[in-house]
């Protein structure tokens, strides 16, 4: 079936691009498109903003406890927003906001403060944390309010001022969330840029920023490093998954199947730490197959703004062409398709929630990152053999283990090469925890208090120990 709408990114009209709803396929409003030139002045604004900022951290606390609460009253006009133009159903927006909020919550506190260095010698010496400058925050489109602020968050708590970047498939709710936190923030110390290509890639070598923290795939994450090498800005990547979920014999299998089909296809798969591929023992492979199918086929499809609506439609075309075409060439290696297989007919980028039985391992359904609502289902025979293909991959983002046993499960989870297990369950973060992809999910840490000194920078005073 053609694709309705096959362009990469909105078409634009003058100094504007049209954002397109992913429900209908259709241009339902626009944002701005700004040139990179125009960055220079913004990265400068940012830096002369940075200056009073920096200096009072009470006052940065408070502010961020203010944005909170107006990011709660503003839920309502949010809510609705991102539903339009990311797809999730209205209830997931609502989720969304409220983990907006919770972040900026989390990291209303006042930096750390002085910390001695004692080693004997005959010195006082002390570190002094430090905030680093305009900070660049570039986002994809699945999650792009709960996404910024996990980036704007620490590092204005830190003392930086902060340059933010949407996709261009999700400008609208990123500029109303803005405009909304600014309310409680002094003017520049956070700005939204939008706009197509070269916007990101010239932000993140832009020579005045400090430091470049890019949530998206591993492609672009390369060009983004590239990119920042040209002022040697810090950098902090957090990138694509493709997590395994690994079923032991002594699973429940009715009992975790709800857990685990949401765990793949939350927010439409569109999730980077989803179960994207299900390792199941041989003697189970026909029951896991089968549950896992029957709530595909019967899951409520349909646009988010309708409020029975559980799974909306994918983001946008080219994401569900990459989808089709995954599914297409499994299919072709001699996948058989449980659940759906194909788009359905309908306006919007929707397709149907699919399950891939008897999948060649080698099959870019199981090698990729499929981001979107298809999860293959493979066979094992020996645990050994699925830990080894569960680690068998460049990505390190997650994975999880499913079993009674829960030592047993434990013991399995710990030989997984990655940089959060789950144990019967998948996906759920504290905010309080590093987040960390290996190999090449990530590069940095963010999250909790490692994601506050992500944004800071040791300065360190020596003194000597004398009358
Ligand atoms: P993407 O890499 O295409 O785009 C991400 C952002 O980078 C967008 O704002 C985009 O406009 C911008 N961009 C594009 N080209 C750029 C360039 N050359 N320089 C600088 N910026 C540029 O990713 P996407 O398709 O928007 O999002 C999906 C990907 O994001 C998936 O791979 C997913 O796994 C990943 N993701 C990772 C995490 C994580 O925390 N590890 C979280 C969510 C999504």
């Amino acid at each position: 079936m053609p694709l309705r709408q096959t362009r990469r990114t909105p078409a634009t009209r003058g100094e504007r691009f049209a954002v397109l709803d992913p429900a209908t396929g259709e241009a339902f409003d626009e944002a701005p498109d700004q040139r990179p030139d125009e960055l220079d002045a913004v990265v400068d604004q940012a830096h002369a903003a940075w200056r009073s900022w920096r200096a009072d951290p009470a006052a940065r606390a408070t502010a961020l406890l203010a944005a909170a609460d107006a990011v709660e009253a503003a839920g309502a006009d949010l809510a609705p927003l991102l539903t339009r133009e990311q797809g999730k159903p209205l209830a997931e927006s609502y989720a969304e906001i409220a983990r907006t909020a919770a972040r900026l919550r989390y990291f209303a506190e006042p930096a750390p403060g002085p910390r001695p260095i004692t080693d004997g010698r005959p010195v006082r010496s002390e570190i002094r944390w430090r905030p680093l400058g305009p900070v660049a925050a570039i986002v994809p489109w699945n999650f792009p309010l709960q996404l910024a602020s996990a980036k704007f968050a620490p590092a204005l708590a830190a003392g930086n001022t902060v340059v933010l970047k949407p996709s261009p498939c999700t400008p609208l709710a990123t500029r109303l969330l803005a405009s909304v936190v600014s309310t409680a923030l002094p003017q520049d110390v956070l700005t939204v840029v939008t706009g197509r290509e070269p916007l990101g890639a010239r932000l993140a070598s832009h020579p005045g920023i400090r430091h470049v923290t890019f949530t998206g795939s591993i492609p672009t994450g390369r060009a983004v490093a590239r990119g920042a090498a040209a002022s040697l800005a810090r950098v902090t990547l957090e990138l694509g998954g493709n997590d395994a979920a690994i079923l032991l014999e002594d699973v429940e299998v009715e009992r975790i199947a709800d857990r685990l089909f949401w765990a793949a296809f939350r927010n439409c798969g569109q999730v980077c730490m989803a179960v994207k591929r299900v390792y199941a023992p041989a003697r189970l492979y026909s029951q896991v197959v089968e549950a896992l199918a029957q709530r595909a086929k019967t899951v409520a499809v349909g646009p988010g703004l309708d409020p029975d609506s559980r799974l909306g439609p994918v983001n946008n075309a080219p994401q569900l062409a990459r989808v089709e075409r995954c599914t297409a060439g499994a299919l072709a290696d001699g996948a058989r398709a449980a659940a759906g297989g194909h788009r359905l007919d309908r306006p919007g980028y929707f397709f149907a929630p699919t399950i891939l039985a008897d999948v060649p391992p080698d099959s870019p359904v199981v090698t990729e990152e499929q981001f979107g609502p298809v999860l293959p289902v493979l066979p094992y025979r020996s645990l050994d053999e699925a830990v080894e293909r569960a680690n068998d991959t460049g990505f390190g983002l997650g994975g999880s283990v499913w079993g009674t046993d829960l030592d047993r499960a434990e013991a399995v989870a710990d030989r997984l090469e990655c940089g959060t297990a789950w144990i019967n369950h998948h996906a759920e973060l504290s905010l309080a925890q590093p987040f960390a992809g290996i190999k090449e999910s990530g590069v940095g840490v963010a999250g909790g208090p490692w994601g506050l000194y992500g944004n800071l920078r040791p300065f360190v005073v020596h003194r000597p120990d004398e009358a």
